[in-house]
């Protein structure tokens, strides 16, 4: 019998990630820098510690969604800058000087009252190129030009970003839609150039993969550097992987006869003799409920299909065909066992959502292991 002390975790290999940035960065041109994306706690994976890593690799540039996150990184000991992508309300923008971060400018509203803080506020301001979400409307290029000259004094104006929103996309709609996105930016970009402003960006992972921007002197690297797909249909660069492993143990193992049903609302109902095994996961921990009869789990080497609803914490599997699996057998939910592997763009394929919303929703009670072989 094997008993580890674990009931369901994750392994983040960090040199993994040191590896996939290595290998994105190769794949720019030369004068283009990285800015890590590390929001939502590294895309579920660990922000302090990651951005840790990226540091002692060269990094210098951060950006996440929120004050608290980024607040959190400056007192871990990251020392570049660090950027806030979303809003921040004007009551908490005291702390933005306080920790030395930078802000995004949603729009002229958000600029007005983020004036007031004065001139040592960083800010960067939003375009907004196509995507609806924040910024200047950059289809007028005029009345951008006029709000950034008239608050590049009010505020420490440090530059101008937009944000692509069909960039992993090969669609030749998409591809259009892009290249437009990019004019709109330059554009403005070009208009302000006497401004000197060292932080003008337009790239995201794929962007800077599949794009070009002649003024971006960034891209900003999120789901690539996790080693996951903007979209399922992109191929990425040979050596990048999924730097996350997610695991769980068998609680116990039983025979199930046939006619019988497992599980809430009996959704599976075997049709012969079967041998199930109770897992130690559930959605509390971040797996998926529509993951129901629907995925399966890696067993010895082998698949073992998800059977009945998955419950808050445990869900069942089958494992007739699975010899030596007992109390404490080891799960991969996520990751490689033996020549099989799982990685959260399959998992997220399944149920019709991207690998980003499956690693950033593992949840707290999942306890996060980190591995790192060399850097
Ligand atoms: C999340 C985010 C990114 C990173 O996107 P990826 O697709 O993960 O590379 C870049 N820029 C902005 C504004 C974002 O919100």
């Amino acid at each position: 019998m094997i008993i580890t002390d674990k009931r369901c975790w994750a392994e983040i290999n960090l040199s993994q990630i040191i590896e996939n940035y290595r290998i994105y960065k190769n794949q720019l041109p030369e004068k283009t820098k990285i800015m890590a994306v590390v929001k939502a706690d590294a895309y579920g994976q660990g922000d302090a510690e990651i951005a840790e890593v990226l540091q002692k690799e060269g990094v210098t540039d951060f950006a996440v969604a929120t004050l608290d996150e980024a607040v959190r990184l400056r007192t871990s000991g990251i020392q570049g800058q660090i950027f806030v992508l979303g809003y921040t309300p004007i009551t908490q923008a005291q702390n933005l000087i306080e920790y030395d971060i930078t802000q995004a400018v949603v729009d002229e509203n958000h600029a007005k009252l983020l004036a007031k803080l004065g001139p040592r506020l960083k800010a960067v301001f939003a375009l907004d190129t196509g995507m609806n979400r924040i910024g200047l409307d950059a289809d007028y290029p005029d009345f951008c030009e006029e709000v950034i000259r008239k608050y590049s004094d009010k505020f420490c104006l440090q530059g101008i970003f937009t944000h692509l929103c069909t960039a992993d996309s090969m669609d030749k709609e998409a591809v259009e839609f892009t290249n437009n996105q990019i004019k709109k930016f330059e554009k403005v970009a070009k208009r302000i150039e006497d401004l000197n402003l060292p932080y003008v960006h337009c790239l995201n992972s794929a962007g800077g993969l599949w794009n070009k921007c002649e003024k971006s002197v960034f891209a900003r690297l999120g789901i690539i550097l996790y080693g996951l797909k903007p979209s399922y249909q992109n191929q990425l660069p040979e050596g990048i992987k999924p730097a996350l492993s997610w695991y769980s143990v068998v609680s116990m193992v039983k025979n199930l006869h046939s006619g019988e049903t497992v599980g809430y609302g009996r959704t599976f109902k075997a049709e012969w003799e079967m041998k199930i095994a109770t897992v130690c996961v559930g959605y509390a921990d971040g797996y998926n409920r529509l993951l129901s009869n629907n995925f399966y789990v890696l067993i010895n080497g082998k698949r073992a299909a998800v059977l009945g609803r998955v419950c808050m914490d445990q869900i069942m599997v089958d494992v007739s065909d699975i010899l030596g699996v007992e109390m404490g057998t080891k799960v991969t939910l996520l990751g490689q066992d033996g020549d099989e592997i799982i990685t959260a763009d399959d998992m997220a394929d399944a149920i019709g959502t991207i690998g980003y919303e499956i690693v950033c929703n593992i949840s707290k009670r999942v306890e996060r292991k980190y591995k790192y072989e060399y850097f």
